[in-house]
């Protein structure tokens, strides 16, 4: 297998761990893809702070995705927060798509087995992720928002 140094953390990894590169020596770049991301967020978070046009710049085409992609950005806030926190408390997690529960859901609350409405729905885990619960279909369920919020103030 060919493998590369990274010239950032030394560690020789197979080529795949880096990006290609076609002005590069070899067709790739010369840090591996983890040196090459992080150091590409260093730049994004320094900018960020320090650059108000490039936050604007940015804040702006965040914006503009986000209005030209409704669902998925609903989705992506949904399921990067709860994928976040079920695996910083170690729960098993996978990538579960709001719009695959609702369907499964049929409409229906999980709760109240009443019908939800567009706009009422919410992403319930049958098992709180505080008690054990895993981020995965089998432990998701489509529920009202507000039945959720019960649920989740007398657990
Ligand atoms: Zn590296
Ligand atoms: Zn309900």
């Amino acid at each position: 297998m060919d493998t590369k140094t990274c010239t950032k953390c030394k560690e020789e990894k197979p080529l795949t761990d880096f990006y290609q590169h076609r002005t590069a020596r070899g067709g790739h770049r010369s840090v591996c893809k983890p040196c090459g991301n992080a150091a590409q967020a260093a730049y994004h978070a320094d900018r960020y702070a320090n650059d108000p046009e490039y936050r604007d710049k940015c804040d702006a085409k965040t914006a503009r995705w986000r209005a030209n992609n409704p669902e998925r950005s609903k989705d992506l806030l949904l399921t990067s927060t709860h994928g976040q926190r079920a695996a910083r408390i170690g729960a098993a997690s996978e990538r579960v798509e709001y719009a695959e529960v609702i369907r499964r859901g049929n409409s229906t609350c999980g709760i109240c087995h009443g019908p939800v409405e567009p706009g009422t729905e919410s992403l319930d885990h049958i098992i709180p992720l505080s008690k054990g619960g895993s981020h995965t279909y089998e432990n998701c369920q489509l529920a009202h928002l507000s039945c959720n919020q019960r649920k989740g103030s007398a657990a």
